[in-house]
C-alpha cells in the first residue's frame, strides 16, 4: 500500500541500470522455488532472449515476482509455469504463462485496479491483498512500459509486460 501511494504521488524513485533479462528472470525464478515447491508446481524458462534493458532491477524483480507468484498460486498441482522473454522492435516483452483457471474477458479489465480480487470463494482461499497487480502496473508504467493479460476462462493465463528498449527518455 505504501508503494502504491508513493507511486501515485510520484514519489517512488526509479533507479535505472543496465539489466540482463536472462539473469533477472533466472534469479526471480530461483527466489520463487519455495513457493512453487509448496504448491507442487514447477517454474520453467521458455524462450528467454538475452538482452540488456535499462530499468530499475529491484522494481522489475518486484513485478516479475508478483506475476510468477500469482501464476503459482493459481496453478493446479503438477503443472508448470512458463517464464519467457522476447525482444520486439522497440521493447522487451516478458510473459508468465500458467495453466490455472484463467480469467474471463469481462474480468480482465479490473484486474489491474486497486483491491481487485475476482470474487470467487476459490480466489479468496488463495489469500492476497488485491494490490499486487495495481502496483505492478504502476511500476511498469513508470518505466514507460505496458502490462496486460491474455486469457480466457478455463484456459490458463499469460500475464505480460513490456519495457522500452531505449527507456532513458521516459524516465523523467
Ligand atoms: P492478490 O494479492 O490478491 O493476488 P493481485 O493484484 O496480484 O492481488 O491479483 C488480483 C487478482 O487477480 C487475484 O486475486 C486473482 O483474482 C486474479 N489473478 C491474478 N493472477 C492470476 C492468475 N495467474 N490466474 C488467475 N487469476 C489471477
Amino acid at each position: 500500500i505504501l508503494d502504491l501511494r508513493k507511486i501515485e504521488a510520484g514519489k517512488l524513485d526509479i533507479h535505472p541500470a543496465p539489466i540482463n533479462t536472462l539473469e533477472i528472470a533466472r534469479e526471480t525464478i530461483a527466489a520463487c522455488i519455495g513457493l512453487a515447491q509448496e504448491a507442487s508446481v514447477s517454474v520453467v524458462m521458455g524462450e528467454l532472449v538475452d538482452a540488456t534493458i535499462n530499468a530499475d532491477p529491484d522494481r522489475i524483480t518486484q513485478v516479475l515476482t508478483n506475476l510468477i507468484s500469482n501464476a503459482i498460486k493459481f496453478s493446479p498441482a503438477g503443472s508448470s509455469v512458463i517464464v519467457s522473454g522476447i525482444k520486439k522492435e522497440h521493447c522487451y516483452h516478458f510473459a508468465v504463462t500458467d495453466r490455472g483457471p484463467g480469467i474471463s474477458s469481462k474480468d480482465q479489465g479490473r484486474l489491474f485496479g486497486k483491491f481487485q480480487q475476482l470474487d470467487s470463494t476459490d480466489t479468496r482461499s488463495r489469500g492476497g491483498s488485491g494490490l499486487g497487480l495495481a502496483i505492478s502496473k504502476a511500476l511498469v508504467e513508470q518505466h514507460g512500459g505496458r502490462i496486460g493479460v491474455e486469457s480466457s476462462a478455463g484456459n490458463g493465463s499469460t500475464f505480460w509486460f513490456e519495457l522500452p528498449l531505449e527507456s532513458e527518455a521516459s524516465l523523467a
